[in-house]
């Protein structure tokens, strides 16, 4: 859970970095941009039986307040220009996951007007294949998203001169 050496008595180290990335991961705030079928499983999974909030995981409706962004649907030409601006309209650091096999990959919609995955305009972090995936599947998906975030480098020690450990109890 974000600490690398446990001390006994309650006592654990750990680098700032690590302690940044714990907080990151444990506060997700994802971006509602649901497109299609796919959004109706991302809404039951914010739902009170899986219950996303218990993550940290709290949906928001303004890019300013998200660092994370779950494309939940099929992506049409037409609305990529839309979403791509949300993007861009988070704060950095900020996440993609692609749910469900229209946002992966265009799905069953092979065709002129649907783009063939969002990876062709945003950087995907986490594909969920599926159609539709069920809520414990973006959960899963989720949960493989904090686990990247952990393992991601950030500048926090170095530019506070803490990069080595930061005790924390
Ligand atoms: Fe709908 Fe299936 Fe596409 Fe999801 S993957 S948006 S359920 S058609």
């Amino acid at each position: 859970m974000g600490v690398n050496q446990p001390l006994g008595s309650g006592v654990t180290v750990t680098s700032l970095d690590m302690l940044v990335n714990w907080v990151r991961k444990s506060s997700l705030w994802p971006m509602t941009f649901g497109l299609a079928c796919c959004a109706i499983e991302m809404m039951a999974t914010g739902a009170s039986s899986h219950d996303l909030d218990r993550f940290g995981i709290i949906f928001r409706a303004s890019p300013r307040q998200s660092d994370c962004i779950i494309i939940a649907g099929t992506v049409t030409k037409k609305m990529l220009p839309v979403i791509k601006t949300v993007y861009e309209q988070m704060p950095e650091p900020k996440w993609v996951i692609a749910m469900g096999a229209c946002a992966c990959s265009g799905g069953v919609f092979d065709t002129y007007s649907v783009v063939q995955g969002v990876d062709e305009a945003l950087p995907v972090d986490v594909y969920i294949p599926g159609c539709p995936p069920r809520p414990e599947a973006l959960l899963y998906g989720i949960i493989k998203l904090q686990d990247k975030i952990m393992g991601e480098a950030n500048s926090f020690g170095s530019a506070f001169g803490l990069g080595e450990r930061v005790a924390t109890v």
